[in-house]
């Protein structure tokens, strides 16, 4: 299955969204999720959102978050069966649908809205159909939690060859300083 540019934006931001606004830990740290001030900046960041972005909204985007996070962990432990229920409720709550949208002098596309037009619903309808396509296409075991010892953020997996284990090159090269360290104590024994 080929994912055009809409669904790989959705894909990028649902990670995103995790990764900024869920509790857990990143790259050997704790990690604490941003609140007030701090949330709305981190779901700016995230999602390259405007000035007029709420704190309800960017509230909002931390309840979707948390639910996008269990999908992922789902599919990490090879349980599709949870993550299944956990996506078609945030369908349903966000009211998802497709919509013919078209920029200026581009072909007509198809994009994923929700039930009214507000930015947290929009992407929050997004997010979910975007990890809906992935679960139920091919992509469905691309959906990953990051291999690397105190580390839970997410990741999709996009490479031709599906290799991916980390949620960054911060959390391969730790693991391999770490394996490569275990290997010279293991031949100075
Ligand atoms: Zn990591």
């Amino acid at each position: 299955m080929l994912f055009d540019s809409h669904m790989r934006a959705l894909l990028d931001a649902s990670v995103a969204l995790v990764n900024a606004l869920t509790d857990g830990e990143a790259r050997g740290r704790p990690y604490a999720a941003p609140e007030g001030v701090e949330r709305v900046e981190a779901v700016r960041a995230a999602l390259g959102a405007g000035a007029d972005l709420t704190s309800g909204e960017a509230a909002h985007l931390a309840r979707t978050a948390r639910a996008l996070r269990t999908v992922f962990e789902a599919v990490a432990d090879d349980d599709l069966d949870t993550a299944a229920p956990a996506l078609n409720a945030l369908l349903r709550e966000t009211g998802a649908r497709p919509q013919l949208d078209r920029a200026p002098g581009e072909p007509w596309q198809v994009h994923f809205h929700g039930s009214e037009d507000s930015y947290a619903v929009g992407w929050s309808a997004g997010c979910a159909t975007g990890l809906a396509m992935a679960l139920g296409g091919d992509y469905a075991g691309r959906l990953g939690v990051c291999a690397a010892p105190r580390c839970d953020r997410v990741y999709v997996d996009v490479s031709r060859n599906a290799g991916r284990h980390f949620c960054s090159t911060a959390c391969q090269n730790r693991v391999k300083a770490a394996a490569f360290r275990a290997r010279r104590t293991g031949t100075d024994d």
